[in-house]
């Protein structure tokens, strides 16, 4: 059983900013909760401060209910992996996993017992006599994590555990740690950089930037309706493309128009984004928005440039799928458009389109699947926050 709550926690280091500013989450028994975000943007320092590694400069962290704010680190009763594990390299890796247990007054028939069940866990009972330079990089890696759930803790703390491994081993270990969590039933609390990484592992994502919180969500949640362009951006790859566009009224109703961007506007999302309080005064007298859509929401038409025109300018066959890149708008050349700054479309197809640099290509995407911005706050206008939960309401009332 492990519940943990920061309550209103932030770390501001000597002379520096806020590295983490009013952090308000709680993490259920069980979780896998992964914490995202690009670099600096506080990850770590949230992770250490559970730890009891730093101290919050405010607030307060919970575990089951009790205040562990200023609890040692030893008397946490968590266990933390760290990007840069550190192995005993004289030691053989039966022994790096059993030091802990020993330390900690453990019986020998009891140590050996929890060293072959965690190595047949991580998969690792071959090399339990040799040392860690007589391993591979994923060995070791799987044995700092052995380490670490070899002891019986309330809840496992994880810094980067992959981040020093190739893309292949990366993938695969993926699936180990998910096969972990389906298996331990322990609550973890994982850092990382790489969200393709927290997409297929967690139960709920913490997105963070600048030391913020931005959101909180499922990975299908997160993807689906963001809170806003920093999120939108961070989930998904390649990224969800943004374009510059005016809402504008005709005779028939609502439409986004931009140069080569002429698309009907639905007069349910029109009254949604209308009604939003998120949609700055400016901003909404000019009918400004940026219009997000995912590479894989834009498909191919051939209704001759009706809705998105782009000229292909790079195209991308990985074999399953087509990566197309190119610019939205009419020009023949976009170098000559050289007062519009556009950013590169991405286009993906799991089929073969057929098309090749420099055509001129028309892509629409289904309107439910548009995500509208505030050009400046970067707000999503059409998010629908979650319903609360029922035990919540309760406890409110
Ligand atoms: P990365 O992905 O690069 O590891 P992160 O999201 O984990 O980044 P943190 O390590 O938590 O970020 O750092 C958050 C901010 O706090 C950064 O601006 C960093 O420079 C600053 N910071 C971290 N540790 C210290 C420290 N000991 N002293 C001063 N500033 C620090």
């Amino acid at each position: 059983m492990a519940e943990i709550e920061f309550r209103h926690v932030s770390k501001i280091f000597e002379k520096g900013s806020a590295a983490v500013k009013d952090l308000n989450l709680q993490i259920h028994d069980q979780e896998l909760v992964m914490i995202i975000g690009p670099s600096g943007c506080g990850k770590s320092t949230t992770l250490r401060m559970l730890a009891g590694l730093e101290t919050a400069t405010e607030g307060s962290i919970l575990i089951d209910g009790t205040d562990v704010t200023k609890t040692e680190p030893g008397k946490r009763g968590l266990s933390m992996v760290f990007q840069n594990y550190a192995l005993y390299p004289q030691m053989n890796i039966y022994n790096n996993i059993a030091f802990a247990l020993k330390v900690r007054g453990m019986s020998k028939t009891e140590v050996d017992k929890r060293v072959r069940e965690v190595a047949e866990l991580m998969q690792i009972t071959p090399l339990l006599k040799r040392r860690p330079a007589q391993v591979s990089g994923g060995q070791r890696q799987r044995v700092a994590i052995a380490a670490a759930i070899a002891r019986e803790a309330k809840a496992y703390l994880m810094d980067e555990p992959l981040s020093n491994l190739d893309a292949k081993l990366r993938a695969s270990m993926r699936v180990e740690v998910a096969k972990l969590h389906n298996r331990l039933h322990a609550t973890i609390v994982y850092v990382t950089h790489d969200q393709v990484e927290a997409m297929t592992l967690a139960d709920r994502i913490v997105i963070m930037n600048k030391g913020e919180v931005q959101q909180v969500a499922a990975p299908n949640e997160l993807y689906r309706n963001p809170v806003n362009d920093f999120v939108a951006g961070f989930v998904g790859s390649p990224q969800m493309n943004f374009l510059p566009v005016t809402m504008v009224r005709e005779s028939g109703g609502w439409t986004l128009q931009a140069d080569g961007i002429r698309a009907a506007l639905p007069e349910a999302i029109a009254a949604d984004v209308q009604a939003s309080s998120l949609w700055e005064e400016e901003n909404r007298k000019a009918g400004k928005l940026v219009l997000g859509l995912r590479p894989e929401e834009l498909v191919l038409t051939d209704k001759g440039g009706e809705e998105i025109s782009m000229l292909t300018q790079v195209c991308e066959n990985l074999g399953a799928e087509e990566f197309l890149y190119g610019q939205i708008g009419t020009a023949s050349d976009p170098a000559l458009q050289p007062d519009v700054v556009r950013q590169m479309t991405t286009v993906r197809a799991s089929y073969r389109t057929g098309v090749k640099t420099s055509d001129r290509i028309s892509l629409k995407a289904a309107p439910e699947s548009w995500k509208l911005f505030d050009p400046d706050n970067g707000k999503n206008l059409c998010y629908k926050a979650p319903a609360e939960a029922p035990e919540k309401r309760e406890a409110r009332a």
